[in-house]
C-alpha cells in the first residue's frame, strides 16, 4: 500500500525526523488559509498522487509552457493561485503514464533554502537478506538514470537487523553523501530513526529524493515516498486509515473485499486460477503462445461459491478483456464449486468473450457436468497446454 507525501511526513514527523512544515489542502478554497498558517516567505505548492516526477510533470489541462506539479511561491497570493491553477487537473509525470493522474489534495510547504539535493533509500535488500540504504549525492533527479550512467556513485549500506543502524553505518553513509559538521550530525540521529521507522511501520520502501542539506548546514527531507508490505498491515490500522482508495486500480479494491489475490496486467487474457504457482504458470504459458494476460488472480485453495462469483465479475468487467481462461486444479479447491461460480456469474453479467475452461482434480466429473448442462457457450481443454493454445486463438481468431 502506498500513501502521499504530506501523510508519509506526517508519520516521519512523529518519528522526530526534520521536515518541514505543511497544510494539506483538500479543495480549491482552502490555498489561503494553508498558506498563512506557514511562516514564509516561501512556500511550495506540491501535487499530491501517488506517483513521483512532479516536479518536472505537466498538467494536461494547461499549456506546455505551464508550470509543473511542484511549485516554489513567493507570497500568499501566489500560493492561492497556483493552488487555483493545479487543483482538480490531470498531472502527466514519468510514473503516471500517458492518462495521468487527477490532483484532488495539494500539499502547502514552508520553503527550505537549498545547498545540496541527495538521495537516500531504505528497502529490502533480497540479495542479502536485509534492510539496506541506497544513497548517491546526486539527489533530487531521476535515480534510474543515475544508476544507468554512473551507477559508481550509488552506494548501499545493509543493515545487520541484530545490531541496527551501527556508529559504524552512520559514518560510512556520511561519507557516502559527503556529510560534514551539523549535517553529519544531524546523520547520527536521522538515519538510525529512518531505520527504525521502517522497520517499526513494515515499510517496503522509504524514499527520500532529495534529502537535502539546507543553506543553514542542516539536514531536511523534502520528498518522502513509503510503501507499506500489504501482509502486515493487519498490524497497522493507523497506517490503513491513511489509504487513498481514489489513487489504486478499482479492479484491485473490489478484489481485496473478497479476499483475492489480484494484480491487474496490460494484456487482453484474463485469468481465474487456484494458487499463485499455478496462476503464474497459466500466465507464463499465455505469453509462451505469444500473448499477454490481462491479470494475476488466485483465488485461494477454499474459495466459496461467491468468491468466484466475485472473481469471475471483476474479470469480465475489465474492458481490456478479449477472452477468459479458467484454470483449476482441484486439491482444496473443488472443481463443482468452481464451474457453480462461474455459471452464477455468467447468469447475472453475461459472457461476450470466448470462455476456455480446464478442470482437473476433486469432482471434475461434476464440475464438467455443470458446466456443459448450463447451456454456457464453454469450450473445454483437457490440460494447461491444450488450454493456453485454445484462448489464445481464440482471442486472436
Ligand atoms: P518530485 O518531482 O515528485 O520528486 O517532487 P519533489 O518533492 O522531489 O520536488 C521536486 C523538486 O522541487 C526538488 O528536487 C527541489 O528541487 C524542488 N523543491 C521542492 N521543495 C522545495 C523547497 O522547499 N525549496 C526549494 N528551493 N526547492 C524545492
Ligand atoms: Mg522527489
Amino acid at each position: 500500500m502506498n500513501i502521499h507525501e504530506y501523510q508519509a511526513k506526517q508519520l516521519l514527523k512523529s518519528f522526530g525526523l526534520p521536515v518541514a512544515e505543511g497544510v494539506p489542502v483538500l479543495s480549491a478554497g482552502e490555498g489561503e488559509a494553508a498558506a498563512k498558517a506557514l511562516p514564509g516567505p516561501l512556500y511550495v505548492v506540491k501535487s499530491q498522487i501517488h506517483a513521483g516526477g512532479r516536479g518536472k510533470g505537466k498538467f494536461k489541462e494547461l499549456g506546455a509552457d505551464a508550470k509543473g506539479g511542484v511549485r516554489l511561491s513567493k507570497s500568499v497570493d501566489e500560493v492561492v493561485a497556483n493552488v487555483k491553477d493545479m487543483f482538480g487537473n490531470t498531472l502527466v509525470t514519468k510514473q503516471t503514464g500517458p492518462a495521468g493522474k487527477q490532483v484532488n489534495r495539494l500539499y502547502i510547504e514552508d520553503g527550505a533554502d537549498i545547498d545540496r539535493e541527495l538521495y537516500l533509500s531504505l528497502l529490502v535488500d533480497r540479495s542479502v537478506g536485509r534492510v539496506a540504504f541506497v544513497v548517491s549525492t546526486e539527489g533530487g533527479m531521476d535515480i534510474e538514470t543515475v544508476a544507468h550512467d554512473t551507477p559508481e556513485k550509488i552506494i548501499t549500506v545493509a543493515i545487520d537487523p541484530e545490531k541496527g543502524v551501527t556508529a559504524a553505518d552512520v559514518k560510512k553513509l556520511n561519507e557516502a553523501l559527503k556529510l560534514t559538521g551539523d549535517a553529519a550530525k544531524d546523520g547520527e540521529s536521522v538515519f538510525p530513526t529512518l531505520y527504525k521507522a521502517f522497520v517499526e511501520k513494515d515499510m517496503s520502501l522509504l524514499e527520500v529524493n532529495p534529502l537535502i542539506v539546507m543553506k543553514n548546514g542542516r539536514l531536511r527531507l523534502l520528498d518522502a515516498k513509503v510503501s507499506f508490505d500489504n501482509n502486515a498491515l493487519f498490524r497497522h490500522p493507523d497506517v490503513v486509515e491513511l489509504r487513498d482508495t481514489t489513487e489504486e486500480d478499482a479492479k484491485e479494491i473490489e478484489a481485496s473485499k473478497y479476499d483475492l489475490a489480484y494484480v491487474a496486467l496490460d494484456g487482453n487474457i484474463g485469468c481465474m486460477v487456484n494458487g499463485a504457482g499455478l496462476a503464474m504458470a497459466t500466465m507464463d504459458i499465455i505469453k509462451l503462445y505469444g500473448a499477454e494476460p490481462a491479470n494475476f488472480l488466485d483465488v485461494g485453495g477454499g474459495a466459496s461459491k461467491e468468491k468466484v462469483t466475485a472473481a469471475f465479475k471483476i474479470i469480465t468487467a475489465d474492458p481490456a478483456v478479449k477472452g477468459i481462461l479458467v484454470n483449476i486444479f482441484g486439491g482444496i479447491m473443488k472443481c463443482d464449486i468452481i464451474a457453480e461460480g462461474v455459471v452464477a456469474a455468467v447468469k447475472e453479467v453475461g459472457l461476450q468473450v470466448p470462455l476456455v475452461v480446464r478442470l482437473e482434480g476433486t469432482n471434475v466429473d461434476l464440475g464438467k457436468k455443470i458446466l456443459r448442462e448450463s447451456g454456457l457457450n464453454v469450450t473445454p481443454a483437457d490440460d494447461l497446454d491444450d488450454a493456453a493454445k485454445k484462448i489464445v486463438a481464440a482471442v486472436e481468431g
